[in-house]
């Protein structure tokens, strides 16, 4: 327990603790950098760089009418994606329910499942599906096709399997499974094409479709943004984990040795960094005991150890550690008077969400957004907002909860989510620093500047996830990092912006690729 005799020093302490400074963003980000390099150079390390066989990103004049799949979040998604042409695209979609006892079960009965979702879609979509041959001219509407009205010989329906485990890649349309993760523990799957057992599973049916390509979700993340903004070069996840997907060059992946055909093909080459994976020998993570103790009880000790300073599935539990310490302190407790409510007292009772909404509240935002004219709050204002979030979320009595509860509640929770941010910022500029878009400042990036790829040029980078789209400021966090590590005018270039729906465009753009490529 916490130990000392006033509580500005324990808070101080804890405020020291998250708080990074350069040294440790420069620390962190030349281990990135080092653990992105081996794993370019070697198969099997955690953070494992997987060459996804997508050789260019989209600039939006791409058309077509593909299906993609979805499978890896909550719920399993159809969608038939049409892309305009104009960086503009149209979108129908289903939800199916994936039960424990198909998680759980034989792959072949799961992926029947697929097969069968695939089927509903296209049937309930009333009219048969328009999902129609790519076309490489901007202009959709003379490329329109509907297969069901061609004879018997038209082309298989095209499909896109995005898959969010991590896979390692043989080609756009094969990639074997190397574990399961999120819940999932299908029997007979791991060490099979993915690929391969839904293609079974729609021939089994006799299906007219044809499962093209197998799209990770930032890869999705990276394309779709691409496609919407006319350019992109890194895909980024915040959501339950984090990941990161980049355009390297091929020269770069020495791991693919000289036999290898992309290798005489040069050019370009998504890399799927599985980030989450990045210094699970935790030499350069600033870790503090909270992170220690939730490593512990995780189902994964001293694997993802970048992911559990960062996402969504943590930083809730992080802030709870944090609360407790604080509940228990000696001499006297910090927060609640010494009391923790059942919320508190249980492994994952304060979800990432709950931090977010305390934010809010503290900030005016979202539901706490002050009426025009009436955004001059004072402090006590915005702290009894806060007080009410913390009793309702947390499950405290009202006369539980202090003004003082709530504006230390309130500081941690920004502890934790600001040093997720920065970590986050670590990341982004690793990869602007690996593509040569950046000189690490210390370095002297200014001096370097004239040198860098794209001066001058707007930098796109592509993001999903419920963190990075809903938690308040967190793209403002990850730019004050990014700012100190690369510059304030490489900063200034970098335009971050949602990947809308990536991973059904993102699958559809990689269906097209593949199409192209055949
Ligand atoms: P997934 O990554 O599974 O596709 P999301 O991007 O929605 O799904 O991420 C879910 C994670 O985001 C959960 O860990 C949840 O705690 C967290 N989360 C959900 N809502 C919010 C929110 N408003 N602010 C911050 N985090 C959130």
């Amino acid at each position: 327990a916490l130990v000392a005799d006033n509580v500005d020093d324990i808070l101080s302490t804890i405020h020291d603790q998250f708080t990074l400074d350069s040294s440790t963003l420069f620390k962190i980000t030349k281990a990135f950098l080092r653990e992105v390099s081996d794993g370019l150079s070697n198969y099997g390390h955690a953070m494992a760089m997987i060459p996804t066989f997508v050789k260019g990103v989209p600039n939006g004049s791409e058309t077509g009418t593909f299906l993609a799949l979805d499978l890896g979040g909550t719920n399993l998604r159809v969608c038939e994606v049409t892309l305009h042409g104009d960086k503009t695209f149209s979108l129908r979609q289903q939800k199916f329910r994936v039960s424990e006892t198909l998680k759980t079960g034989e792959v072949t009965t799961l992926f029947d499942y697929l097969a069968d979702s695939v089927d509903a879609f296209l049937t309930e979509s009333g009219s048969p599906t328009t999902a129609v041959p790519p076309s490489l001219t901007p202009n959709p509407s003379r490329d329109m096709v509907n297969p069901l009205e061609e004879e018997e010989d038209s082309p298989a329906v095209p499909l896109g399997l995005t898959f969010s485990f991590p896979v390692e890649q043989m080609a756009l349309d094969s990639g074997i499974l190397l574990t399961w993760t999120k819940g999932f523990s299908a029997k007979n799957a791991i060490g099979k094409d993915i690929v391969k057992l839904l293609q079974n599973a729609f021939d089994r049916k006799h299906m007219h479709v044809n499962c093209v390509a197998l799209v990770n979700d930032t890869v999705g993340a990276l394309l779709s943004r691409a496609y919407t903004s006319g350019g992109c070069i890194l895909g980024a996840i915040f959501g339950t984990g984090t990941n990161g997907a980049y355009v390297e060059s091929v020269a770069n992946i020495k791991k693919f040795g000289d036999s290898n055909p992309a290798v005489a093909l040069g050019g370009d080459m998504i890399v799927n960094t599985e980030w989450g994976g990045f210094n699970n020998s935790r030499t350069a993570l600033p870790t503090t005991p909270y992170d220690n103790k939730l490593d512990r009880e995780s189902i994964n000790p001293r694997y993802q150890a970048f992911e559990k300073f960062i996402s969504g599935m943590y930083l809730g539990e992080i802030a709870r550690n944090v609360i407790l310490s604080l509940i228990d302190a000696a001499p006297r407790p910090v927060l609640f008077g010494g009391r923790a409510s059942d919320a508190l007292n249980k492994q994952w009772g304060l979800d990432t969400a709950v931090l977010s909404e305390i934010e809010e509240a503290w900030v005016g935002l979202g539901r706490f957004a002050p009426l025009p004219g009436k955004e001059d709050e004072d402090e006590g204002t915005r702290l009894e907002r806060v007080r009410g979030v913390v009793v309702q979320r947390l499950g405290f009595a009202d006369s539980d909860v202090s003004i003082k509860d709530a504006e230390i509640v309130r500081k941690v929770c920004s502890l934790v989510a600001d040093r997720a941010a920065w970590m986050s910022g670590c990341a982004i500029a690793a990869v602007l620093v690996q593509t040569g878009r950046a000189h690490l400042a210390e370095e002297g990036a200014s001096e370097n500047a004239a040198k860098l790829r794209d001066d001058g040029q707007r930098i796109g980078v592509g993001v999903d996830g419920s963190l990075v789209e809903f938690y308040p400021n967190f793209e403002t966090k990850m730019r004050e990092s990014l700012r100190i590590l690369v510059g304030p005018e490489v900063e200034s270039r970098v335009n971050i912006g949602m990947a809308k729906d990536g991973s059904g465009v993102g699958a559809a753009l990689c269906a097209l690729v593949a199409i192209k490529q055949q």
